[in-house]
């Protein structure tokens, strides 16, 4: 700013740059008297009793600037500002001097009241005709225009007769001669000489107010603008006036030039002139405060660029407000506009009560009708409020209108009183800051969307890149398990192609062995045959030996049969003697009965016959009726039981002769029970003539082969009742067959065995005896001997056996009931069947394999054997015979109990197996 300003401010500084308002500044108001505006402080309309005299400082028209809330005096200033003679004056007038005289060094002004007479006014400017426009500028505005630019509302007025030069002194533009430039360009040259476009903004609204009416000057169709006033602050403020931002001086010169189009067009319109209408341009300076900014900054020097972002800018608003008010000649007076009253009344209405405003602030009057007119309110702030204030009132020099100047000059001592009390219009601008965290706000939620998105495309790819690896994971093992299972079939082709060839070959040794015999086979062959007859002659001699042998035993059977049954026919001769004796001796018993009975009856019928009666005794033939079947049924009795007792005694002889000293009987007597014991009718009778003990002992006496397998037999043979069963095992016959299966050579003995022992495998009720007393140890023991007849009756063994288990875990599994062993699983695997029923499963021999498919099956059926049986590889062997078996009850059976065992299911899909 003009460094020359203080000649007109009288020590106002410029702070803005510094931000620091020191006390003396306050104090430096010089056209106050600082003891009465300390007591004026604080009431806004209080003048005082200063005088309509005053003492001003040359050149300043400026008071002291405020800068805290509390606000600083600050009085109207008043200019007066003469204008020259115009042409016409200067015709008319020439014969008068000027109504007014000015002496400028004393800023005072005398008017003229007649020839003799003088008024002296002083007001804090004088102007003289010869006053520059740039002086003016200086003295008049340019202080106010300095506080608007420091934050305070500010206002130059012109009030004055029409014609006088108000809007000479406000609204040239100075096209021609720039030193013509009025107040209105000069402020805005100088406003956006020191405001800075980036950080302040610089706004003008240009309105006409006329019969109370509102006119936006910058927009012609907005013509009934409303004055708002803020109930708190008193703020007055136009939100329906245009307000355009000026960047430029050149734009702005434009706009009002606009605007005084408009201005010309309204008024020819509404059939006025602009004399009559009051003209306001509204400047809005908003400036944020840097310097204060950069002073809480480095007081905070470790204040982070939020907290700094956070903090609200300062910013200072002044407002100029710049009038040219209408002409102050009294309206009937000119009157050439042909108005009624009450318009002359209506259009001047703003104006007098702006004229009564000012009196009552003047008169310090407890009522200021500040509301009584549009002007009033729309510069409530000018007078008697917050803003600085300067008038310029203009003057004419004609004598002719001394009555109008005069009144000019009265309203402007008047507005001299008016005291106002400056306040800095300083505010933080919380929209704006606001607006910034919104403008961040959006950046940051920005920001997070895309950062969210490139999160969740993060996750979406680390979980694709997962899922790929599970599944390649997965394929690689479902891979690994195949080439496992591959290997596995092709390890188990492979030794099962070598056990082939390893038979082979022995097949092959054997045939070798069998060629390399075959040279020596012709002598072998001859010697054969000579042993063949040999023997054959052997066999012959020793059947003759037999023959003649068992003719001995029978003669020695028969004679000590015939010696017992003489003695026993002996016997019941005697018997019979003594009962004949008996009986005779009752029959003649009887016939003395019968003597004692005829000689009484003669004895009666004498007496009756004598005429008497008498007792009559029982009638005798029935009594010998009654006597005499019973004598015929004893007879009958008799007769049966020596029967009987004949077969009875041939039964024990044969028997007896079982523990015969002779070797040669006792094979022979034996081969005879075994006969008889092959007749089931017979089987009850050997048994009971106590037959099966005797046979037992013979087995475990016994060192002869014949007699073991003989034996054997005919206990197999009444081991095919139950009754029997019971009692071979309780007579220990389990550990005498085993005992004799393990010294045996014969195949036919072990046969025998097998088949006795195959036979009590079929009772349910003596599976665990059996089992505890080594039946299973020993069936399986005679495997080794692999004759197929004996092959045959072990595998008959077993599934009998599986057989009843299986009925007794069904039975188990029916009443709860354990019976079986501790873990349920078969006694024929606890006792280690299992591998030999593999391998025999699919033996060649049909009776073989039909028991043993059995078997298994029988074992499948309980799922308690299903894990024994898979390690064992008996699920194939079921698998095999549910398939290829050509019974096919055995397959359906097999293909049942395949297809309910959950644990053989599960085994085939681990395998993959589709069954
Ligand atoms: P008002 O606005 O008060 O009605 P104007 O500003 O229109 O008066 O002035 C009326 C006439 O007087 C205009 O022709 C103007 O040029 C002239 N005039 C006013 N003041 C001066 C001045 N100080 N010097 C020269 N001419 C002036
Ligand atoms: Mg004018």
């Amino acid at each position: 700013m003009a460094s020359g300003g203080a000649n007109y401010r009288n020590g106002t500084q410029r702070n803005s740059l510094k931000g620091t308002t020191t006390a003396t500044d306050r104090q430096l108001s010089m056209n106050s008297n600082p003891s009465k505006a300390a007591l004026k402080n604080k009431s806004l309309s209080s003048v005082g009793a200063s005088s309509g005299l005053r003492k001003s400082s040359p050149g300043s028209l400026g008071g002291g600037t405020a800068k805290d809330d509390a606000g600083v005096p600050g009085r109207v200033r008043v200019a007066v500002r003469l204008r020259p003679r115009n042409a016409e004056e200067s015709v008319a007038d020439a014969d008068f001097s000027d109504c007014v005289e000015l002496q400028p060094e004393f800023k005072r002004l005398k008017l003229r009241k007649n020839n003799w007479d003088t008024d002296t006014y002083e007001f804090d400017e004088v102007l003289t005709e010869f006053a520059s426009q740039k002086r003016v500028y200086e003295v008049v505005a340019k202080p106010v225009v300095e506080s608007v630019l420091d934050g305070y509302n500010g206002t130059v007025m012109a009030y004055g007769q029409t014609g006088t030069g108000k809007t000479y002194t406000l609204g040239r533009l100075g096209e021609e001669d720039t030193a013509d430039r009025g107040i209105i360009v000069r402020a805005m040259e100088d406003i956006l000489a020191d405001v800075s476009l980036e950080s302040d903004s610089v706004s003008v609204s240009y309105l006409q107010l006329y019969m109370e009416s509102l006119q936006d000057l910058l927009d012609p169709t907005n013509d009934n603008i409303s004055i708002v006033e803020d109930p708190k602050s008193g703020d007055v403020s136009l939100p329906g006036a245009t307000l355009v931002e000026i960047r430029d001086q050149q734009s702005f010169l434009e706009l009002l030039q606009l605007g005084e189009a408009h201005r010309y067009a309204a008024n020819t319109r509404l059939n006025t002139e602009s004399s009559r209408s009051h003209a306001l341009l509204m400047v809005h300076v908003k400036r944020s405060v840097k310097g204060r900014e950069l002073a809480h900054s480095s007081q905070n020097g470790n204040s982070t660029n939020m907290a700094k972002s956070l903090r609200p800018t300062l910013v200072r608003k002044g407002k100029l407000v710049v009038v040219d008010l209408a002409g102050s000649e009294r309206i009937d007076k000119s009157g050439s506009e042909g108005h009624t009253l009450e318009e002359a009344k209506s259009i001047n209405l703003s104006l007098s009560a702006l004229g009564k405003c000012i009196n009552a602030l003047a008169e310090n009057s407890a009522h200021v009708p500040v509301r009584d007119s549009k002007l009033t309110r729309l510069l409530r702030d000018s007078f008697g409020g917050t803003a600085r204030t300067s008038l310029v009132i203009t003057i004419g020099p004609s004598p002719r209108h001394r009555g109008e100047t005069t009144s000019t000059i009265m309203f402007g001592q008047r507005a001299m009183k008016v005291e106002n009390m400056l306040k800095l219009k300083e505010e933080f601008d919380y929209k704006s800051l606001a607006r910034k965290l919104d403008i961040q706000l959006d950046k940051l939620i920005m920001e997070h969307e895309r950062k969210q998105k490139a999160f969740e495309e993060e996750i979406e790819r680390i979980t694709t890149d997962t899922q790929n690896q599970i599944s390649e994971a997965e394929r690689n093992y479902a891979d690994a398990m195949e080439k496992e299972r591959l290997k596995y079939q092709k390890d188990y082709m492979e030794s099962i192609k070598k056990l082939e060839e390893k038979w082979m070959m022995n097949q092959h040794k054997l045939g070798e062995r069998k060629d390399q015999t075959a040279s020596t086979a012709e002598e072998v062959a001859e010697l054969k045959k000579l042993l063949s007859k040999e023997t054959s002659l052997r066999k012959a001699a020793e059947e003759e030996v037999n023959n003649l042998k068992s003719q001995l035993a029978q003669l020695k059977m028969s004679e000590a049969s015939a010696n017992s049954e003489s003695l026993k026919l002996r016997k019941m001769l005697e018997d019979e003697a003594y009962r004949k004796e008996k009986l005779e001796g009752e029959i003649s018993m009887l016939q003395t009965q019968l003597l004692q009975l005829s000689f009484e009856a003669d004895e009666t019928r004498r007496r009756l016959d004598r005429g008497g009666p008498g007792k009559v005794p029982g009638d005798l033939d029935s009594l010998i009726s009654q006597v005499r079947p019973q004598v015929n049924d004893s007879v009958n009795e008799e007769k049966a039981s020596i029967a009987n007792l004949f077969e009875q005694v041939g039964l024990q002889k044969i028997l007896s002769l079982l523990e015969a000293e002779d070797a040669d009987v006792r094979i022979h007597a034996v081969k005879v029970v075994a006969n008889l014991a092959a007749e089931e009718s017979n089987q009850q009778k050997i048994v009971e003539a106590g037959g099966l003990t005797s046979l037992l002992l013979l087995l475990g006496s016994s060192e002869d082969e014949t007699i073991h397998r003989v034996a054997a037999g005919a206990i197999a043979n009444l081991a095919m009742n139950e009754t029997n069963q019971e009692l071979i095992m309780s007579e220990g016959g389990i550990r005498l067959l085993s005992i004799t299966a393990a010294n045996a050579e014969d195949p036919q003995t072990l046969r025998m065995v097998a088949g006795a022992i195959a036979n009590l495998c079929g009772n349910d009720k003596l599976q665990n005896k059996l089992r505890g007393e080594g039946g299973i140890k020993a069936l399986l023991g005679m495997v080794k001997c692999g004759h197929p007849d004996v092959l045959a009756q072990v595998a008959r063994g077993i599934a009998n056996f599986a057989k009843c288990e299986s009925r007794a875990s069904a039975q188990v599994i029916q009443f709860s009931n354990g019976t079986g062993s501790k873990t349920g699983r078969s006694l024929l695997i606890e006792d280690g069947a299992l591998p030999w029923i593999v391998q025999n499963a699919n033996n060649d021999a049909s009776p073989i394999r039909r028991h043993i498919e059995l078997a298994v099956c029988h074992l499948a059926q309980h799922e308690v054997n299903a894990r024994d049986m898979i390690t064992g590889g008996a699920l194939w062997e079921l698998v095999r015979i549910s398939q290829d078996c050509s019974r096919e009850d055995i397959r359906t059976l097999a293909h049942r109990t395949l297809t309910s065992s959950p644990t053989f299911l599960a085994e085939l899909r681990r395998l993959r197996i589709d069954y």
